[in-house]
């Protein structure tokens, strides 16, 4: 039998054997590390899902012992349903951009930010929440608007609750005087 073909033979079948072996040292390492990587997937979910929940404290105001309508407006304030021009302006297909708050000279969109954190219109009443939130909440100032509303949401629902019905009547009367003038 020719020599050189049997050496040939023997070094492919090593070759293929430490392809086979790394392969399977790849797959047995990889199975380990399965287990971890769920491990981690599920705590990483748990962790967000969390921070989510207590952010905006949804068991707080729902078991708080307040009026059904200071409930119920801090619960589309929680969905993103409270129906501000943002929301009123897609029943007649006003375009996102078109939909500016008219009881300001801001220019702004009428979003849940700018009605809570920015509209002259409630300035008053947006003073005497931020006076108690300075005192509750650190750092108050330095929040962004998304942190603050989270921060109400977490640890002054009750405050948030009256202060939403307030500047929301406000706007409802002043809504409603200008369609009578
Ligand atoms: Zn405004």
């Amino acid at each position: 039998m020719d020599l050189g073909y049997l050496k040939t033979k023997h070094r492919l079948f090593w070759v293929h054997f430490s392809i086979v072996a790394s392969v399977m040292k790849f797959i047995t390492h990889f199975l380990f590390l399965i287990p971890y990587f769920v491990t981690s997937l599920y705590y990483i979910i748990y962790y967000l899902y969390k921070q989510i929940k207590t952010s905006f404290g949804v068991e707080t105001f729902l078991t708080l012992n307040i009026d059904r309508y200071e409930k119920s407006l801090l619960a589309q304030l929680r969905y993103g349903i409270l129906p501000l021009r943002v929301e009123t302006g897609r029943f007649v297909n006003e375009k996102r951009c078109d939909r500016i708050c008219t009881f300001c000279n801001s220019g702004d969109i009428e979003d849940q930010i700018h009605f809570l954190f920015h509209c002259n219109l409630y300035e008053m009443q947006r003073n005497e929440i931020y006076v108690k939130a300075r005192n509750i909440i650190e750092r108050w100032d330095e929040l962004s608007d998304i942190h603050k509303l989270a921060s109400l949401f977490k640890h002054m629902s009750r405050a948030l609750g009256k202060y939403v019905k307030d500047i929301f009547l406000l706007r409802r009367n002043k809504l409603y005087n200008c369609m009578t003038e």
